[in-house]
């Protein structure tokens, strides 16, 4: 079965086998990796023809049209464009999007990297970025100015995951004519579809669920449409943005997997939770499916699940114990990234990362990726790691 032959195919079953094509390979059920720059043309004639198919690596392949396509029939979009990371996927889609003089909103929950992009970088080109509370909903209009050209979303947001209302903002954005995008690492094409909820352009961490396995920086671009599909691609073109082979097999491989991996991220999720809730120590956990969470209704409005990625916030306690309590984990190695099989920490300097709504809370917060391991075992560590906190040497 090819992807294509059939629309009437549930997701589960077109994900099973979407951007396959055995037949053009032997029989190979995957496709395979090659590695290429140069792409040699048949004869003058197909050089000189501008739709001629594969023309230089850089530019396009067999895997990373397999892997685009699978990912727009995925979130619902006319086209995908890959670039090397998920932050590349975010910056070349602002400068497909922006020129000097304009006027652009960000979500204050913004993946930092992002900010710090959009402050040092877009600065220098002349463009204006403002923050906005994420929970701002609808009144974001009064936000808008006439030069304001692009909003940006990230829903649940990076750290503190404040649930955004999308609809609301994006019909204002349409009224206004300000192209949207939102950042759907969290969601993945599965959690949350941003472009059936308004959105123009969905961009994903591939590295996060996609790739799920702590080996791939990947990013992709969604576009809702051919006109914004066409200006992502030329500036993917432009920047000269390709991502490797082997990173868009070993996504390609992710997908079918996808949804299997990230339900058993949340079931063992919500275990730790369960106890994590029983702790005096914790001033509160950052988790959308709780219903004391920040836009918990809008959560369970729009998205289906809420995966294994949490934070929580401790109660004031002594640098020291707060030490213990991090380093002697076993099963929480401190590292970035989340969305793959095993579980981890990282602290969040939450006062760094906000300026729309400043951070002025107490107390250290500590995202958890929560991972496959038994989850007898990630409780035993972390109830372990609250003794140690209470009780520092
Ligand atoms: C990790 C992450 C990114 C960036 O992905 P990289 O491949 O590390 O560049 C973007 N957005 C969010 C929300 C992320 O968590």
């Amino acid at each position: 079965m090819k992807s294509d032959d059939d629309n009437t195919f549930s997701e589960d079953t077109w994900l099973t086998h979407a951007g396959r094509d055995p037949d053009a390979y032997f029989g190979i059920v995957n496709p395979p990796i090659a590695r290429a720059s140069t792409i040699l043309y048949p004869n003058l004639e197909a050089f000189e023809n501008p739709d001629h198919r594969y023309r230089y690596a850089r530019e396009g392949s067999p895997i990373s049209d397999a892997f685009e396509t699978t990912m727009a029939k995925l979130e619902g979009g006319f086209g995908a464009v890959t670039s090397p990371s998920g932050l590349t996927a975010l910056t070349m889609t602002l400068q497909a999007f922006t020129k000097a003089g304009d006027h652009i909103l960000i979500c204050d929950s913004v993946y930092p990297p992002m900010r710090f992009y959009a402050r040092d970088m877009l600065s220098k080109f002349g463009i204006e970025v403002e923050f906005y509370d994420p929970q701002i909903g609808g009144a974001i209009e009064r936000l808008i100015r006439p030069n304001t050209a692009l909003i940006h979303m990230e829903s649940p947001g990076s750290a503190t995951f404040e649930v955004q209302d999308i609809p609301a903002i994006t019909a204002v954005a349409k009224k206004h004519g300000v192209v949207t995008m939102a950042d759907n690492s969290w969601g993945s094409g599965i959690l949350f579809k941003p472009l059936s909820h308004g959105v123009d352009i969905s961009v994903l961490a591939c590295t996060k669920y996609i790739g799920g396995h702590a080996d791939v920086n990947l990013g992709v671009a969604i576009a809702r449409n051919e006109a914004v599909y066409k200006r992502l691609r030329a500036s993917a073109k432009h920047l000269g943005m390709c991502a490797a082979p082997e990173d868009l097999y070993l996504a390609l491989r992710g997908l079918r997997s996808l949804k299997l991996r990230m339900a058993k991220n949340e079931e063992n999720a919500t275990a730790v939770i369960e106890f994590l809730k029983t702790r005096d120590e914790i001033q509160q956990i950052f988790y959308p499916a709780l219903e004391s969470h920040p836009g918990h209704d809008i959560w369970k409005r729009d998205c289906c699940g809420a995966g294994g990625l949490l934070s929580i916030l401790l109660k004031p306690a002594p640098k020291k114990a707060v030490h213990q309590f991090v380093d002697g984990l076993k099963l929480f190695p401190i590292g970035a990234s989340w969305g793959g099989y095993e579980s981890l920490a990282y602290p969040q300097f939450m006062k760094s990362i906000r300026s729309a709504v400043p951070w002025e809370r107490d107390g250290f917060m500590l995202r958890l990726q929560i991972g496959f391991e038994d989850p007898f075992d990630l409780i035993a560590d972390l109830k372990a790691g609250l003794e140690r906190l209470n009780a520092p040497d």
